[in-house]
């Protein structure tokens, strides 16, 4: 698996309708859709990787993310982390 380049990120990039930050649409392995900060973050735990025609993000446990990391591997953040307005996208609370 290799890290998605900026080419190929190209048809999932989007911008948030709340805050406009520039965000890219993942699909989680359970197949949901999910909007993550297009730009890595140092505090990420989204490994984002492109599979055929799909953007899928995998959301690592903190140990995973600490060793993504330590091989700098690019990590985000999913935009409900940062999205000042992360209420208009969520329903369920946690
Ligand atoms: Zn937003």
């Amino acid at each position: 698996m290799t890290p998605p380049a900026g080419v190929a990120l190209a048809p999932f990039r989007d911008t948030c309708k709340s805050c406009r930050a520039r965000i890219l649409w993942a699909t989680t392995r359970e197949g949901e859709r999910m909007p993550v900060n297009a730009d890595p973050a140092s505090n990420g735990n989204v490994l984002l990787v492109v599979q055929g025609a799909l953007l899928v993000a995998a959301v690592l446990t903190s140990g995973q993310a600490r060793m993504s990391r330590a091989r700098r591997t690019r990590l985000h953040l999913a935009h409900f982390a940062t999205c000042p307005n992360a209420n208009h996208h969520r329903r369920r609370t946690r």
